[in-house]
């Protein structure tokens, strides 16, 4: 409930609720085995180990990668991007080599490649999309050129909700010689993804966006890359020995996790990864689906509206403005009527000056959502609107 009113939760792309046993799986931690892991040899360590590592197993499946060592846990998309960049760009770029990246990318996969290139004189080549908020798919070969040493791309827009064709652009850039990372921070709970399909040399993701805590994401690397790339933060674990004068590192995936762990985020995405397995994920992208449908035909009822956003292939998050109503107004007055949406530039500002818009309202929709919730979301537009016309 908020404000006395039932809440309609249209945020979902910002993070999601959690279910139950990701509580419970949190809980259960700390009061039956919190402990540090990889380090004692003392029964609690040793469960909470056992539990760690069973976890980036069941990691693993979930996005079928080919080995556990290939899943780095991290803080979240924003951590495994950096890493990538800083790693990467610190081994393989050079004065005048190029970084391509698109326009619709979130700010986690903007300005980490930004600061890179700045560092190292390398130049941001960004590939454009057109008014649908589709990738301009021929310009993707002419981008690429000899000097181009790395592709970083998003899966899935969470401003347009664009599902781009990312096993093809893969292979475009691997026919190029060139390695490609996924921001999949908005494809991994709503369709399967399976890496080695994708081919995706590195593949970022949240758990906060899919059921899963905050504060734990994950990096997966193909063991060839991850075994290329320098370590990312020094500390404790990711070491083989220590001396004043010399350090040797641990082996994959250790090298990558300096520091104690955030052991309770990885116990809780593992029960949010079996919380999407146990209903089917492919089920869920089908009722996700037939809530977009469902929605977009009701939003044919609001004269005047305009939407970002309509390529083919999308995910049910809808962006829009209607007229010149300022989308934070309209936010403020859905909030009051209990609706959660988004308003504002959603951490894409590229998209919003293609656009030239100071932001849009963005519905994103989650498997727990309904028809009724978005009845409910209709009627108070309708009215938030009267009142701001
Ligand atoms: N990429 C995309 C496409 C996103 O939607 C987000 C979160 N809005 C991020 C990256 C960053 O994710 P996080 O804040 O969880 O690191």
């Amino acid at each position: 409930m908020v404000y006395k009113r039932p809440l309609v939760y249209f945020d979902n792309a910002a993070t999601t609720q959690k279910p139950q046993i990701v509580i419970d799986a949190i809980s259960e931690y700390y009061e039956n085995y919190n402990s540090n892991i990889h380090r004692g040899v003392h029964y609690l360590s040793q469960q909470a180990t056992d539990q760690f590592e069973q976890a980036r197993k069941t990691i693993q499946h979930y996005i079928n990668a080919k080995h556990s060592h290939e899943i780095i846990f991290t803080k979240g998309t924003t951590e495994s991007i950096n890493l990538v960049a800083q790693t990467f760009g610190m081994s393989f770029l050079n004065p005048g080599d190029e970084v391509l990246i698109s326009e619709m990318e979130h700010h986690a996969n903007i300005v980490p490649w930004k600061m890179i290139c700045d560092l190292k004189r390398a130049t941001l080549k960004v590939i454009p999309m057109n008014e649908v908020g589709e990738l301009e798919f021929d310009q993707i070969e002419r981008l690429i050129t000899s000097k181009t040493k790395i592709l970083a791309i998003t899966h899935t827009s969470n401003v347009l909700g664009t599902i781009n064709p990312i096993k093809k652009i893969i292979q475009i850039a691997h026919s190029k010689g060139v390695p490609v990372l996924v921001d999949g921070a908005q494809a991994v709970s709503h369709s399967k993804v399976d890496v080695q399909e994708l081919d995706a040399d590195f593949y970022a993701f949240s758990g906060h966006k899919m059921y899963a805590p905050m504060g734990i994401g994950v990096l997966y690397g193909k063991e060839e890359w991850l075994n290329k790339l320098p370590p990312y933060q020094g500390g404790g674990e990711m070491i083989g020995k220590v001396t004043f004068e010399e350090i040797t590192y641990n082996e994959l995936p250790f090298k990558f996790e300096a520091g104690t762990p955030n052991v309770e985020g990885v116990l809780g995405l593992e029960k949010a990864i079996q919380y999407i397995q146990s209903i089917g994920i492919e089920k869920i992208a089908n009722y996700e689906q037939g809530l977009l449908n469902y929605l977009m035909d009701r939003m044919k009822e609001i004269p005047n509206i305009h939407y970002y956003g309509l390529s083919k292939e999308k995910v049910a998050v809808l962006s829009f403005n209607v007229g010149d109503i300022h989308p934070y107004d309209l936010g403020v007055i859905l909030d009051q009527m209990g609706i959660a949406v988004r308003t504002g530039h959603h951490c894409a500002q590229p998209i919003m000056d293609k656009f030239n818009i100071p932001g849009t309202i963005r519905v994103s929709l989650a498997l727990y959502n309904t028809k009724a919730e978005i009845d409910l979301f209709m009627d108070a537009l309708k009215k938030a609107i009267t009142m701001l016309e």
